[in-house]
């Protein structure tokens, strides 16, 4: 999967988080911008409305999220250990578009499997199977 705009990544991040049901937020990212005094000769071509050489989306409830929601919920090593849903994307060969590079769905936690359910789409789907 290759994005050609951020517009069009972020498009996709957003259908991701309502057909997952999931939320999910920016873990990690390194920009065009940065990369350039490490690999100038690959940057000088590419799509710097990309702005991203490489980054990482993280679901919220499994990551940060609760470490600071100040209630009390106790982060154990287990929650960071056991590597929860992510997708990371990079710049392509030519530098052209994010591409998709690498994806774990895993959740350590429930995923809202009700509100799934109640879309249209997947009752669609359900009455079908
Ligand atoms: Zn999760």
């Amino acid at each position: 999967m290759e994005f050609e705009s951020l517009e069009e990544l972020d498009t996709f991040i957003t259908n991701y988080e309502r057909i997952n049901c999931v939320q999910l937020w920016k873990k990690t990212a390194k920009t065009i911008e940065k990369s350039k005094a490490v690999c100038p000769k690959k940057l000088a071509s590419c799509n710097e409305d990309l702005k991203y050489y490489s980054l990482m989306y993280a679901c919220k409830i499994g990551g940060r999220a609760f470490k600071s929601n100040g209630r009390g919920i106790r982060h154990t090593s287990t929650y960071k250990d056991n590597y929860p849903m992510m997708l990371k994307l990079a710049l392509n060969n030519d530098g052209s578009r994010l591409k998709i590079v690498e994806k774990i769905e895993n959740h350590n936690h429930p995923v809202n499997r009700e509100l799934f359910e109640s879309m249209p789409k997947q009752r669609t789907y359900l009455l079908l199977k």
